[in-house]
């Protein structure tokens, strides 16, 4: 009898645990890129357990929806993405392998990041017929902080309408990174006034948002379309303006294959920036805040040179 008591009582302890166990009342959360995990992880703490579908040195617009992603879609109750075509090349297939109703579009379940922000180089009419994969507009919009405290806003109250027994900790966690993160956008702002007018060649139309708040001058890019590689005849072209319109640095994503821009250095000059894009991408963009630090501390740098 004692025995069994014991047992009991170790039973009650061992479930117990289990309850007390953050992961065990999580929220289920699948971010599309590294970016919103970061989001996710300043609103919910630990009350969401997040994956990331793609890695910060991989390309965004093209992953392979792999099975142990789908794996994790299946028993997911939020999928946080960017949109405005982002995903388009891969999402469709990850949601429709999900099998699961909680994240398809329309659901709660399903956070699209740019329905709640302003999207830039919207096209007049949709062409992919020549390899565009910005057919929705530049679906970047992560790199204008402004956009994140957008976005941060709209996340916190779907994560409160999932899981509203903790609406409360959601509200408090976005308040106090609205705090920070104000605070953060006045530094930034203080510290990129150098970088006002600068002109810059970009590889991808990666930083139309970062140039915009930045008010960097884009003045060439290295790729003819958007998600096109560049071919000689296209860099010709951008040595030739160049020389009327010149510019001070060229940018490139950590991700991306730099050859072209190492390849336009050598004929001008000019120093090639490599940003990190993303949260993750380089030791120094460890977070939300640390993505933006890096980002700008790069970018004066590389105008100073
Ligand atoms: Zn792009």
């Amino acid at each position: 009898m004692n025995d069994f008591r014991k047992l009991g009582a170790l039973l009650a302890a061992v479930c117990a645990m289990l309850l007390a166990t953050p992961a065990a009342a999580a929220l289920r959360v699948v971010a599309c890129e590294p970016e919103w995990a970061a989001l996710v992880r300043e609103l919910a703490g630990e009350r969401a357990a997040v994956f990331v579908a793609t890695g910060p040195m991989q390309d965004p617009h093209r992953i392979e929806a792999r099975p142990s992603l789908i794996a994790r879609a299946r028993n997911a109750d939020l999928l946080v993405c960017t949109g405005a075509g982002l995903e388009d090349g891969w999402l469709p297939v990850l949601l429709q392998q999900s099998a699961n109703a909680k994240i398809q579009p329309g659901q709660p379940g399903h956070f699209v990041a740019a329905e709640h922000a302003e999207l830039l180089d919207v096209p007049r009419r949709v062409d992919r017929s020549e390899g565009d994969v910005h057919p929705e507009g530049n679906p970047h919009l992560h790199l204008d902080p402004r956009n994140i405290a957008r976005v941060a806003a709209a996340l916190a109250e779907r994560l409160a309408l999932l899981d509203p027994g903790a609406g409360g900790e959601f509200e408090r966690r976005h308040a106090d990174f609205t705090a920070r993160w104000q605070a953060a956008l006045a530094r930034w702002k203080s510290q990129a006034e150098p970088l006002a007018g600068v002109p810059v060649v970009v590889q991808h139309k990666s930083w139309p948002y970062l140039s915009a708040w930045l008010r960097l001058r884009e003045v060439q890019t290295l790729e003819p379309r958007p998600g096109v590689e560049p071919s000689a005849s296209h860099l010709q072209k951008v040595l030739a303006a160049l020389q009327g319109t010149p510019a001070r640095m060229v940018l490139v994503a950590t991700y991306q294959d730099p050859r072209a821009a190492q390849w336009l250095a050598q004929r001008t000059g000019l120093p090639v920036v490599s940003l990190p894009f993303t949260v993750g991408a380089t030791p120094g963009a460890g977070d939300l805040f640390g993505l933006f630090d890096d980002t700008i501390a790069r970018l004066l740098q590389g105008a100073a040179r």
